[in-house]
């Protein structure tokens, strides 16, 4: 499955904002967003001059398709699905990102990012209900039990990552059970429930596709 492998820093860097690509680093000092440093190739200075509509609806939406590790044509998919939801487009295409599994296994604190929840998810350690699932853009339901196949659960990459269940905590509509490496994924959330992507303007994703 095709995927960014360049250098995950420069991203966030670009988008002036943490996007968590990098697990346990994002929370260090070693986060150059940590060290306030600019959009790389950019002068500081040039960051404040006013964008175009267009390029402000760019940024927000590559700002969201950077932080769930899409590339284009699949957020753009995603987009398309959510139009076809009842409701606001915006906060559809936010919950559909959410429902996804890798998402889901990177907030069940079974991997330290999203990159590396879609890997784990790939190379075949996830069940869910009982069945192995290796799609990462797999929409997992309300209800539905995600777990660690048995012979991966003692796996350092996801040992490590759960341990960090403790000091951040889960998202309200995901119950995970530590002992057994399994969560549900108790509801769908609401917009407002996906607190660390409050700043991102889904309107301004909306009017760059309606254009
Ligand atoms: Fe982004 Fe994480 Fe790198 Fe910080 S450490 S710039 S949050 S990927």
């Amino acid at each position: 499955m095709a995927r960014y492998t360049g250098p995950v820093c420069r991203l966030c860097r670009a988008e002036q904002r943490k996007l968590y690509l990098k697990g346990d680093r994002c929370n260090s000092d070693k986060c150059p967003i940590n060290k306030k440093k600019g959009a790389p190739g950019k002068d500081p200075k040039a960051r404040i001059t006013k964008r175009k509509e267009y390029g402000i609806q760019l940024r927000e939406k590559q700002k969201l398709k950077r932080i769930y590790c899409m590339l284009e044509k699949q957020f753009r998919l995603f987009f398309h699905r959510a139009t076809k939801m009842h409701g606001v487009t915006g906060d559809n295409l936010v919950v559909l990102l959410e429902s996804r599994l890798d998402n889901v296994v990177y907030r069940m604190h079974f991997a330290a990012s999203r990159n590396q929840a879609r890997q784990i998810v790939l190379h075949g350690h996830i069940r869910v209900n009982g069945k192995k699932v290796n799609i990462p853009s797999y929409i997992v339901k309300p209800g539905d039990v995600v777990e660690v196949r048995e012979r991966s659960k003692k796996l350092a990459i996801i040992t490590d990552a759960l341990g960090e269940i403790e000091r951040s905590g889960t998202m309200p509509w995901i119950n995970v059970d530590v002992d057994a490496v399994r969560g549900t994924f108790v509801s769908v959330p609401l917009r407002s429930e996906v607190t660390d992507l409050l700043d991102i303007k889904d309107q301004l994703i909306v009017e760059l596709y309606s254009r």
